[in-house]
């Protein structure tokens, strides 16, 4: 009999709680992961060695490429740089290429618009000096999450209105045109380096200033889900290959008038798929980790209408969420601080009532608390 191939060792650049969530997916599989971390305490130290640096620190880097079969990320703004370096020496999923593309608006933009993926109206700065006839929403190139780095401008918006929320963000700004969506959904998948495709199914998300507070999954309404989740599924899957990206990726999308628009995208693990951990046959992350370690991808499938709530700013009481039937808490450990994510909770029912009687015991206990 041959043995068994050794334990794959991933290195994870980021070291916060999607680092965390991959680390303890990992264990069971024999993955190990190493994560690099320049902030304090990081989330992730908890299941795995965290290597304290900043991401582009060449000793940690080397360190990296030394220890570990493939190196991936939790966080999307790392420097393109220190990818490449590391591509040139072991296998890097997702590639330096989806990095740059999806980091930057303005090149995701020009990528949906060459791949047919229809997304909200967008200009240069220069190019639309009177901003969109719907509102203007100017964001940061670069380097903006979760609604930061971001200007709302009223309707047909002053070229100074326009030019000084460009100034206030730094400059490096796309302009977009305010969507008056009904709602936001977004769609989590998979792709294995031989072109297999996973997809979560399509989930409901509710913001609210910007930040995610609750998913629903799957989206509710089954009637117009079939045509949307066909669409999503076409977007998604289009953008992954042809970009060539290996792992797991989201898509946030509008849903406008029953057509969707794509927002943005994401090429690592991400909050609105934090559901799967219960709520189906494969956690994001145990099929992020899957994937990059050329291991066959899990089925998506899911267990049964699930939710799931993230805990911002405050903590509630952990044995009153436990109280609620089929609650699942995930802390990250981290000090609690205005707007920071400091844990979620998830719930799997048998049937949508059950779900969305579970989900507004939760609001109570976390929802109302979450905002401040
Ligand atoms: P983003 O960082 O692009 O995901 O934006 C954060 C949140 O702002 C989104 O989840 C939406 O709620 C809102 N938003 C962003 N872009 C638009 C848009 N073009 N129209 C309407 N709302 C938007």
């Amino acid at each position: 009999m041959t043995a068994p191939p050794p334990t794959a060792t991933v290195g994870v650049l980021g070291g916060g709680q999607l680092g965390r969530m991959l680390a303890l997916a990992g264990a069971p599989l024999g993955i190990r992961c190493i994560g690099v971390e320049p902030a304090a305490d990081p989330p992730m130290a908890v299941a795995a060695e965290v290597l304290r640096a900043p991401y582009d620190d060449p000793a940690a880097l080397a360190e990296l490429a030394r220890r570990c079969d493939v190196v991936t990320i939790e966080v999307e703004h790392v420097p393109v740089d220190a990818l490449a370096w590391l591509a040139e020496r072991l296998v890097v999923r997702p590639s330096p290429q989806v990095v740059a593309v999806t980091q930057d608006r303005w090149l995701e933009k020009q990528a949906f618009v060459r791949l047919g993926i229809a997304t909200a109206p967008f200009a240069r700065p220069d190019e639309q000096t009177s901003g969109f006839e719907t509102g203007s929403i100017v964001k940061r190139r670069l380097g903006g999450f979760d609604g930061r780095g971001q200007v709302r401008l009223e309707r047909a918006a002053s070229p100074r209105a326009l030019a000084a929320a460009v100034t206030e963000l730094g400059g490096g700004c796309v302009v977009e045109g305010v969507v008056p969506f009904e709602r936001e959904l977004s769609l989590v998948a998979a792709r294995a380096a031989d072109g297999a495709v996973a997809c979560y199914p399509l989930v409901e998300n509710r913001h609210r200033d910007g930040i995610l507070r609750e998913t629903l999954a799957p989206a509710p309404g089954a009637g117009a889900a079939a045509t949307l989740s066909a669409s999503a599924v076409e977007m998604v899957t289009t953008f992954m290959a042809d970009l060539d990206h290996v792992g797991v990726l989201a898509l946030e999308l509008f849903e406008v008038n029953g057509r969707l628009l794509a927002n943005e995208v994401a090429p690592r693990v991400h909050n609105s798929g934090h559901w799967t951990i219960e709520g189906a046959t494969t956690s994001q992350f145990e099929q992020h980790l899957r994937a990059v370690a050329g291991l066959p991808l899990g089925a998506a499938a899911p267990r049964g209408p699930a939710a799931m709530v993230n805990v911002i700013g405050t903590e509630p009481e952990p044995g009153a969420v436990l109280a609620v039937a089929g609650a699942h808490l995930h802390r990250y450990g981290k000090a609690p601080r205005p707007d920071r994510k400091l844990g979620h909770v998830t719930v799997v029912a048998a049937d949508e009532r059950e779900r969305d009687a579970r989900l507004d015991e939760l609001r109570a206990l976390v929802g109302v608390s979450a905002s401040t």
